[in-house]
């Protein structure tokens, strides 16, 4: 594309005028650009702190009462918040599993609750049961041996 022209004024001190105009809007293009950078950057260290703190807060609420699971905060926030993993145990059993929610797949709009109904326990499925899980805790790394998804 070729440079957008800028008609020539008649008196010089014009021209110089419009000379210096276009070396500021020039340099302003830059500034601008990388101001609009740091303040998304700035932004997105903020929303992570958030979800950090809404999971920190729901764990606190499944260590003191278990209950209730919802609000509870979206798995994207979780895993955005540093916390990517998601301790449950089956309702009937009692077995411990960690689960991976960056390899679930779910939509964005998952909550964490959402998924004590989805969460089934394999040894009791194996005996026709489909008992839901006990959300436990998230979990910023996974606690137990092999994770099972
Ligand atoms: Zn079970």
């Amino acid at each position: 594309m070729a440079p957008k022209h800028h008609p020539t004024p008649l008196s010089g001190g014009d021209r110089k005028a419009l000379k210096k105009e276009l070396g500021k809007a020039r340099a302003m293009t830059t500034i601008l650009a990388t101001q609009s950078v740091e303040a998304r950057a700035k932004g997105d260290a903020l929303i992570r702190q958030a979800d950090r703190l809404l999971c920190h807060s729901w764990n606190k609420r499944m260590w003191a009462d278990g209950e209730p699971i919802d609000p509870s905060p979206t798995v994207d926030q979780a895993i955005n918040g540093g916390y990517p993993w998601l301790q449950i145990e089956c309702s009937r059993c009692k077995t411990a599993r960690d689960v991976d929610l960056i390899a679930l797949t779910h939509p964005p709009t998952t909550f964490v609750h959402d998924l004590a109904s989805r969460l089934r326990c394999s040894k009791c499925a194996k005996a026709g049961r489909r008992p839901p899980a006990t959300l436990l805790q998230l979990a910023q790394r996974a606690s137990r041996g092999a994770p099972e998804t």
